[in-house]
């Protein structure tokens, strides 16, 4: 599958906003949002603020949250397609069936330090799901499910790392984390008030709606 392949960090100075694309580095002080206070690109040092048009501030907005999750334009305007077609609220439609991927859970438990990682981790066998393997990280995780690292993926050196610092961001209340037994249940789906990232859903749904 294709994907961004170049600098994640100028990602996040381009959105104006830390989109944690990289682990651990992102909670101390080598994160780049922090020290370089200025869009990417050659022409010097815009500062993060500008004044944008409707368009353009709806159109930041879904990058941000593409990005975020770490998907291109066809899959993420799928979820948006999926989210419209569901009862409730398309704005949260949308964050819900992104928060259900597997590989977003595998990060929220602590099993990966990024989304990115998570992904990559999926796709190596790493995980079951209520007991049996599964390797799609787009797989849509429901209420109840268990995630777990398979035994013999225990002693992986990024699945280790990671659950040796996830107490810095923490697991979601949503989410049951077993860490002596490397599994977490899907104790429910979040509400929006737990979705806590600082997400304007409703201008993405704007962008697509126009
Ligand atoms: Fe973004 Fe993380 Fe890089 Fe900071 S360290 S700029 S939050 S990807």
């Amino acid at each position: 599958m294709a994907r961004y392949r170049g600098s994640l960090c100028r990602l996040c100075r381009a959105e104006g906003a830390k989109l944690f694309l990289k682990g651990d580095r992102c909670y101390g002080d080598k994160c780049s949002f922090e020290r370089r206070g200025y869009i990417p690109g050659e022409h010097g040092q815009i500062k993060f603020r500008r004044k944008a048009s409707d368009y353009g501030t709806q159109l930041r907005e879904k990058q941000k949250v593409k990005r975020t999750f770490g998907l291109l334009e066809k899959s993420f305007k799928g979820y948006f397609e999926k989210a419209e077609r569901q009862k409730g609220v398309t704005g949260t439609n949308l964050l819900l069936l992104l928060e259900r991927r597997l590989d977003n859970m595998v990060y929220r438990l602590g099993f990966a330090s990024s989304r990115g990682e998570a992904r990559q981790l999926v796709r190596h066998n790493h995980f079951l799901v209520n007991d049996k393997k599964v390797n799609i990280p787009s797989y849509l995780v429901k209420m109840g499910d268990k995630i777990q690292v398979k035994e013999k993926s225990r002693k992986v050196a990024t699945i280790l790392d990671a659950v040796e610092t996830v107490a810095r961001r923490g697991v979601p209340e949503w989410l049951d984390l077993d860490k002596d037994n490397y599994a977490g249940v899907v104790k429910a789906l979040p509400t929006r008030e737990e979705l806590t990232m600082p997400i304007q859903e409703q201008l993405v749904v704007e962008f697509y709606s126009k």
